[in-house]
């Protein structure tokens, strides 16, 4: 006689004991196990120590592992409807049997589960493997992505308008994807995801910041063990501020340059686009200082001083390689009014050559702040200006 699937949950939710005895009706517990294993009879087990991380159902059939995460039964805000998800997927990962799945299970609930957001987060799970047993009746299937540049507009599109929800990004440098994400709240869940989703369909090498606000935090053990599991996924840390105690010795092993200074460019800019001839090829893009790293490194600021300029959003451009090399060699300068002029002594071919591959004469408005006007006037204090002549006057 063939033995029947194993179901197990913990019928206690963090806050609510009991509540997955309740959801969990012997209806939705048949199709579940229907869905999964094609069984509609099985053994129950449940515990209640604790409480269920990663709303998850496991079924034990045939030497497979099945880990069902379960939907909310009330969708309400954008991010609390699928937080247990990653606690589901660091779960699955960290469990070394080789025949495991991981699957999704909607139970019933009230509100809208196909926002662009939860539309977006779905979309990532499927990517990362994740089956869908079943889908509401108000919602069409649920593809994978098929390439980074979708992930890229498809985050672009769930930017929120409320900036506490804009804080994990992904864009490429080189062959290799670049994820920033802080390391605490939600963003930290939805970053580890686009991690995940990028190294399951890139060869290349997926570089993840993590964004520290304050000091040395890092993203939770868990799901450190989780992108581990991935090869092609390298961690990195990147302080945002540097901590109130950091000490001026201590301060030596934080280096100026690091990666929240990206990851700022990305939360004020947006997407990767050269602001002197609009090239949005985010491989050959990259954020380039007004007010020079040497510079700031030679004055006499405290380390704190220089680590906030260096990685300051206000004093950076996003810059094609071949205009950074052009703006660091001097021979294009951003006026503090936003105007762009070429060095004369270039010879005037190369001075018509730069002009041909500069057809903005001005920087958008939007880059120029007051501090950003405040870092043009500290770079071009060591430049002539009277050797420039403005781009517009060769039109
Ligand atoms: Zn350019």
């Amino acid at each position: 006689m063939k033995t029947k699937p194993l179901v197990r949950y913990n019928i206690n939710a963090q806050k609510r004991s009991g509540y997955f005895a309740q959801i969990l009706t012997s209806d939705v517990l048949e199709d579940i196990c229907f869905k999964a294993t094609g069984c509609r009879e099985f053994k129950i087990e449940t515990m209640s120590e604790s409480y269920n991380k990663g709303r998850l159902v496991t079924i034990e059939y045939n030497d497979v592992l099945y880990y069902v995460t379960l939907s909310e039964d009330k969708v309400d805000g954008r991010n609390s409807s699928v937080q247990s998800v990653p606690s589901a997927l660091n779960l699955f990962y960290a469990d070394d049997r080789t025949k495991k799945k991981l699957c999704y299970y909607f139970i019933p609930y009230t509100g809208n589960y196909f926002t662009e957001y939860h539309k977006f987060i779905f979309r990532l799970l499927k990517t990362v493997g994740v089956q869908f047993l079943n889908l509401p009746s108000d919602c069409s299937a649920i593809y994978p992505y098929s390439n980074i540049n979708e992930i890229m507009s498809a985050r672009e599109a769930t930017q929120s308008q409320n900036k506490s929800n804009n804080s994990s990004y992904i864009t490429k440098f080189g062959s290799r994807i670049q994820i920033f994400g802080k390391t605490f709240g939600a963003s930290k869940y939805e970053s580890t995801l686009m991690a995940l989703a990028a190294a399951s369909i890139v060869k290349g090498k997926v570089d993840f910041f993590n964004v520290a606000e304050n000091g040395l935090e890092i993203l939770p053990e868990s799901s450190r063990i989780t992108l581990g599991k991935f090869k092609n996924i390298e961690l990195h840390s990147a302080t945002q501020t540097l901590d109130k105690n950091v000490s001026e010795s201590q301060s030596e092993t934080v280096p100026l340059r690091n990666g929240s200074y990206l990851y700022n460019l990305l939360g004020k800019f947006g997407r990767k686009k050269c602001c002197m001839c609009s090239c949005g090829i985010s491989e050959i893009i990259q954020g380039a200082h007004i007010w020079e790293v040497s510079s700031i490194s030679k004055t006499t600021l405290s380390f704190k001083e220089k680590f906030k300029h260096v990685n300051s959003e206000d004093n950076g451009l996003w810059l094609c390689q071949n205009h950074h090399k052009l703006f660091d060699s001097n021979i294009i300068i951003l006026l503090k009014n936003g105007q762009l002029c070429v060095r004369q002594d270039i010879g005037h071919e190369n001075e018509l050559f730069v002009q041909s591959i500069t057809p903005n004469t001005q920087v958008e408005d939007r880059y120029l702040t007051k501090a950003t006007v405040e870092y043009i006037g500290k770079r071009n204090m060591q430049i002539s200006l009277d050797e420039y002549r403005s781009i517009e006057d060769y039109l």
